[in-house]
């Protein structure tokens, strides 16, 4: 399995957490002004300090985007190039308790807002990425923000949301017509009250369909 929370040994400068980019000893800076993640025979130096990863299977790709959390000797694999699962776990929590749940809801979220939209904003031409929880609908607003937000610093990534979507509403409109051609919400939804869930379901797909028709944009 491959590992997306890494711990390491070794002692950065910064405290505060940041985002950074895996390239190779004497690479160019990176065209977004990233902060260099360096890899070289093997081992890894950010701000002229060797860091040690612990993880017997951490070995980081060039390219990959990582956020680092200095307090925790933490790092957290935000995009690895070859992949296109990359997704964001926003929380844990969730006001359903769907009986196939293959994550049943905790009491945790993981709202790094900033960090998420600087590392979004490194993602290659055409990438994608994943956003999902529990239910990341449950801090709607700072999402769909978030959502306008990546595409307005990274024009042509893709980002799926997997979502419940029983939070949308008509107030919701305007947001989703500005994310129609980059964003794409999957549900994925089955409990006992599935009856109830599924015309909230309809109804909030039919949100969508109205948006990509009055501006003739195909809809996901
Ligand atoms: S809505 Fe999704 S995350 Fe929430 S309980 Fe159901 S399957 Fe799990």
């Amino acid at each position: 399995m491959i590992e997306l929370s890494l711990r390491y040994t070794g002692d950065i400068p910064q405290k505060e957490p940041f985002v950074c980019v895996v390239t190779e000893a004497g690479s160019e800076p990176h065209t977004r002004g990233a902060n260099k993640f360096i890899k070289n025979d093997g081992k890894y130096y950010i701000g002229g300090q060797i860091l040690s990863i612990i993880n017997q299977n951490g070995i980081l790709e060039i390219g990959e985007i990582l956020i680092v959390f200095p307090n925790e000797k933490l790092i957290q694999r935000f995009y690895r190039p070859k992949v296109n699962g990359n997704t964001i776990l926003l929380t844990e929590k969730c006001d359903q308790v769907c009986m196939m749940c293959s994550q049943p809801p905790k009491n945790k979220d993981y709202l790094h807002w900033d960090l998420y939209l600087e590392a979004a904003s490194l993602i290659p031409d055409g990438g994608t990425l994943g956003i999902s929880g529990g239910e990341p609908t449950l801090y709607k607003n700072q999402l769909l923000q978030f959502l306008i937000d990546c595409i307005e610093l990274n024009k042509n990534l893709q980002i799926n949301v997997l979502t419940n979507a029983q939070h949308f509403d008509e107030n919701d409109i305007d947001k989703l017509l500005i994310l129609n051609k980059n964003v794409l919400c999957c549900t994925s939804f089955a409990n006992v009250r599935v009856l109830r869930m599924q015309v909230l379901h309809i109804r909030t797909k039919l949100l969508v369909l109205l948006a990509g028709a009055e501006f003739g944009q195909p809809v996901p």
